[in-house]
Order: structure tokens, then C-alpha cells, then sequence
């Protein structure tokens, strides 16, 4: 029995190793689509800033037009005032004249407050443009160390399944069948160490006569009754070394 769980011991951390290079991929390809959305968030962002942007500069030209016409109005009645009769016609005449000075005063207010939204919009527009660029950075940059790392998870991905299935020819089919059916329910993880009378794959104490006949080294598999994973202990462990984490 011992000997097959040297072997079942190798299989793990061939299996450890796979699982690291996947884990490490996925994070890539997890960061990688954190980043892609952050910067479609962004051009959003830009781009409903760039549309109000132009919203506004086309109120600023028709408040400029406007500004225009009252300006063209009192200076036609600036000229009349050469050929006015009496003083009805003044009155009347300067009325006209403060409602259409009044006029341009309140589009030249309303310029003033639209052109400081403008502003406003072109900061959160370059701030966003910023942002974009710094996010399809990060996306380029790790698509790029994704694929220059590939090929070496690739290869051991590949080596590693080779060994395996060397490994699982020296053991008998069911043992190997049961290690892959607790590896996949537990973590990646079908092996615990046990160390002090504690199972190391989910770090619960184990009854004694387990621990006994473990320690005697008995002819059939272990498992514990916590996590259900294969057992095995050392002759002389040390305690903390080479743990697996997880339950
Ligand atoms: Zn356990």
C-alpha cells in the first residue's frame, strides 16, 4: 500500500502542477476581461461626453447668432435716433433699445454658464480618454505575457499529463478511479497527509484507531471521514511540511 501511495502522492502534485498553470491562465484571462470591460465602460463615457460636448457648442453658436441679431437690432435703432419727430417716438424707440440691450446681456449670461458646462465636459471627456488609454494598456500588455507564457504551460501541461499517465499504470484501476472521483469533488485535491492525528486536506482531527492503523500501515486505503480524501502519513513526519491546502 505504501507504494501506491508514493505513486498517488506523485499523480497529486503532477496534478497540482497542471491545475497551478491553468489557475494562473484563468487569472490572466479573468484580468484581462476586467480590463476589456472597464475600458468599453469608458468609451461610453467618452463618447456620451464628446456627443454633449457637441450639443453644447452647437447652443453656444446659435446663442452667438442671437447675440448677433440684438446687436444688428440696436445699432439700427441707435441710427433712428437721428430722425426722431417727437418724444412718443423716443420713448418708444428707447424701450426698444433696453429690451434688446437686455437681450444680449442675458445670452452673454447664458454663454458664460454653457462654456463653463463645456469645460466642465471636456475635463470628464480627456479624463475618460486617459483612463481608456491606461485600461487598453493593461488589457494589451497582459494578452501579450498571456501568450508569451502559453507555450510553457503548454508544455507542462503536456509533459505532466505523459508522467501521469506512467504514473497510473504502476497503480490499479479503481484506486486510480477513486483518487480522480474525490480529486474532483475536493478542491483538485484526492490526497491528505496526516500529521498529528489531523487530516491536512480539510484539518480535522481523525479517530484514533484511523490514525492507528494508518501509522501500522495497513493493506487497504484510508479515507477520511471528514473529506473523504485517500490518507496517508509518514513514518517520521514533520509536522507542517508539505500540507495541502483546502478542504
Ligand atoms: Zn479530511
Amino acid at each position: 500500500m505504501l507504494e501506491t501511495i508514493r505513486v498517488l502522492e506523485e499523480i497529486q502534485r503532477l496534478d497540482l502542477e497542471i491545475a497551478a498553470t491553468e489557475e494562473e491562465e484563468k487569472r490572466y484571462l479573468l484580468d484581462i476581461e476586467i480590463a476589456d470591460a472597464r475600458a468599453a465602460a469608458l468609451a461610453g463615457t467618452r463618447d456620451k461626453a464628446s456627443a454633449e460636448m457637441g450639443d453644447i457648442n452647437t447652443r453656444i453658436r446659435d446663442i452667438d447668432e442671437e447675440i448677433r441679431k440684438c446687436g444688428e437690432r440696436v445699432q439700427k435703432d441707435e441710427k433712428r435716433l437721428g430722425e426722431i419727430k417727437n418724444d412718443r417716438e423716443l420713448k418708444a424707440l428707447n424701450k426698444e433699445m433696453t429690451t434688446a440691450n437686455k437681450a444680449v446681456k442675458q445670452h452673454e449670461e447664458e454663454k458664460e454658464r454653457v462654456v463653463a458646462r463645456l469645460a466642465e465636459k471636456k475635463t470628464a471627456h480627456d479624463a475618460a480618454v486617459a483612463a481608456l488609454g491606461d485600461a487598453t494598456g493593461l488589457s494589451e500588455r497582459l494578452s501579450g505575457e498571456m501568450a508569451s507564457k502559453k507555450p510553457a504551460w503548454e508544455e507542462i501541461r503536456q509533459k505532466d499529463a505523459a508522467l501521469k499517465e506512467t504514473e497510473k499504470s504502476r497503480i490499479s484501476p479503481q484506486i486510480f478511479k477513486k483518487y480522480e472521483s474525490i480529486r474532483s469533488k475536493r478542491g483538485g485535491i484526492g490526497l491528505a497527509k496526516v500529521v498529528n492525528e489531523t487530516c491536512h486536506g480539510c484539518f480535522i482531527h481523525i479517530p484514533p484507531q484511523v490514525y492507528i492503523m494508518l501509522k501500522r500501515g495497513v493493506s487497504e486505503l484510508m479515507t477520511c471521514p471528514h473529506c473523504h480524501r485517500i490518507l496517508y502519513t509518514e513514518a517520521d513526519p514533520a509536522p507542517g511540511t508539505n500540507s495541502q491546502p483546502g478542504a
